[in-house]
């Protein structure tokens, strides 16, 4: 075997699946057809439930330093309605302002840190897999040849080759909207006028703002150099795009003729992109040894969520793909794979096609719908989900046996913990993405219980106990919380269960 893990494609996704499997102990292989990290705009930023993950790994610090811009305050469009967390004191919703290029470039030195092979300019051309091992068929720069590993991981995007050639359906929708988005120097003929309206020659004024046509949407905006502004266009269109592909000047003063009827002279361009939309869900992410994730695996109808949902299913995959690696995975363990980040892509899914209804239609009936979803907005309690729908944090998943702890399931809390070594929290415990046993209520019976299990056991004293022990996960999430003050007689068996689904059988010494 070349590698524990063949990982198709170096974006977001594949990078954060590579770190996740070096901290688990796994040899990875990444396999990236570009030559070189690609520096075309793509996401302007990343928000939503992987922050804190990535601050559980110690990460987030210096993914905030490498952002360009200050952190935005916590307002975010959803569907053509303004959500605007700004008036809790706890916004259940953040993003940073680092730019895709920037975040993989992050990404890309980590693994490089954790000591990962990233082969650029090795494209994957065929799939295939037996009992034992999965096989890839590469072009590399000395042309074509082979490797194989235990298990291969399509994220390769959402044209993913791997999907094709494991045979997985993905199925969905295509929407006609083209949405094209610019940054660009205006040449002299163009006056900025007060306000930041445009008077162009031949047309006459633009207004700043956003502007409805019977085509479609223009958007203008300005920075802090009155003669670089921002330009936004959408409009439906019969040709598919390959998001991917480059977009010219000349493409987008197409569109904006299309949509404004406006001949708009652009000088220098500094950041052109397109982007389309598409609610597509992979049939099966786990395909004998072959996964998808990522793109690969979803694409959504509405911005901002997309690589959160890529990164967590990473995470959500790399320990349990580590577990079969080194052989002590409990039965089914992979399957679980599919059944929890299948569901966390249905919701993202079920919000985003919400927000096409509520931006798509421009009659009285779709605006009395929006009004109505701003005035909702109004009200903590709504503003709070809607925070916790955006952000992937309300997913649960379901634990068996666990059902009867609201915990079991969740993300885990950053609780502070207070030990005999001293204070710590939930978010240091998780930094090695190690399974961890949190006895919170000094209880010897659950301490022995999990011994031989490979998990990390920690007593710690907290402030209102939630529960008297948690079992969280190396993604983070609980897998099983006894309640406060629970016998032994029904908390160690249940644990002694929950140890066994997730972590396989005891061992001799903890691996
Ligand atoms: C203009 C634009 C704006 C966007 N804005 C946002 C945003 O604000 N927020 C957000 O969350 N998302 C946004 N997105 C979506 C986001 O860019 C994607 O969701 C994200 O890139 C997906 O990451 P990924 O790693 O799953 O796949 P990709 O980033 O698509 O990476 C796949 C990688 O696989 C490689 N590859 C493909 N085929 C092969 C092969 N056969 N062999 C080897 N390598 C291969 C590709 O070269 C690529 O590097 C935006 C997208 C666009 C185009």
């Amino acid at each position: 075997m070349d590698a524990d893990v063949i990982i198709v494609g170096a974006g977001p996704t594949g990078l954060m699946l590579a770190c996740e499997l070096r901290l688990a102990g796994v040899r990875p292989l990444v396999l990236e057809r570009q030559p070189h990290r690609r520096d075309t705009p793509k996401a302007g930023g990343l928000g939503g439930q992987i922050l804190e993950l990535l601050r559980y790994r110690g990460l987030l610090e210096s993914f905030t330093a490498a952002c360009t811009d200050p952190i935005p305050a916590p307002r975010f469009p959803f569907g053509g309605v303004h959500v605007d967390f700004t008036r809790l004191p706890d916004p259940p919703m953040h993003a940073l302002p680092l730019p895709q290029h920037l975040l993989e470039r992050q990404l890309d030195e980590r693994a490089a840190e954790l000591d990962t092979e990233i082969r650029r300019g090795h494209q994957v051309t065929g799939v295939s897999q037996d009992d034992a091992a999965v096989t890839a068929e590469v072009h590399g720069p000395d042309g074509p040849y082979q490797v194989s590993a235990r298990y291969l991981v399509g994220c390769d995007g959402g044209r993913s080759r791997v999907r094709d050639r494991a045979g997985i359906g993905f199925p969905g929708t295509s929407y006609p909207e083209v949405n094209r988005l610019a940054q660009v120097t205006l040449p002299d003929t163009v006056t900025v006028l007060d306000g930041g309206d445009l008077d162009v020659p031949g047309f006459g004024v633009i207004r700043a703002g956003f502007t409805q046509t019977d085509r479609g949407m223009f958007g203008l905006g300005s920075s802090a150099d009155s003669r670089v502004v921002s330009l936004y266009t959408s409009e439906d269109e019969a040709t598919e795009y390959d998001d991917d592909a480059p977009m010219t000047v000349a493409e987008l003063q197409g569109s904006i003729r299309r949509v404004l009827g406006a001949d708009l002279p652009v000088g220098e361009a500094h950041r052109l992109s397109r982007f389309t939309f598409k609610a597509r869900q992979a049939e099966h992410y786990r395909h004998g040894r072959i996964m998808l994730a990522g793109d690969a695996a979803h694409l959504f109808p509405a911005t901002g969520v997309a690589i959160n949902a890529g990164m967590l299913d990473a995470v959500n995959l790399a320990w349990k793909l580590a577990a079969a690696v080194h052989g002590w995975a409990p039965s089914g363990l992979l399957d679980t794979y599919h059944g929890e980040r299948h569901l966390a892509g249905a919701r993202t899914l079920l919000h985003t096609r919400a927000q096409v209804a509520l931006r798509r239609g421009h009659d009285p009936a779709a605006e009395a719908l929006r009004e109505v979803f701003q005035e909702l907005l109004a009200d903590e309690q709504p503003l709070r989900r809607m925070g916790r729908l955006l952000s992937g944090a309300d997913i649960r998943y379901p634990m068996p046996g666990a059902a009867h702890h609201p915990m079991a399931g969740a993300f885990a809390p950053d609780l502070t913990l207070h030990t005999d070594q001293g204070v710590t929290s939930v978010a240091e415990l998780m930094r090695s993405a190690r399974p961890v046993l949190l006895d919170l209520a000094d209880r010897p019976d659950l301490r022995e219980a999990a011994r031989g299990h490979r998990v990390d056991v920690r007593t710690a004293k907290i402030d209102e106990p939630p529960a008297d022990a948690l079992l969280i996960r190396p993604d983070a999430h609980i897998a099983w919380a006894a309640t406060v003050g629970e016998p032994a007689d029904t908390a160690v068996p249940a644990l002694r269960r929950a140890l066994s689904d997730w972590f396989g059988a005891p061992a001799a010494d903890d691996v």
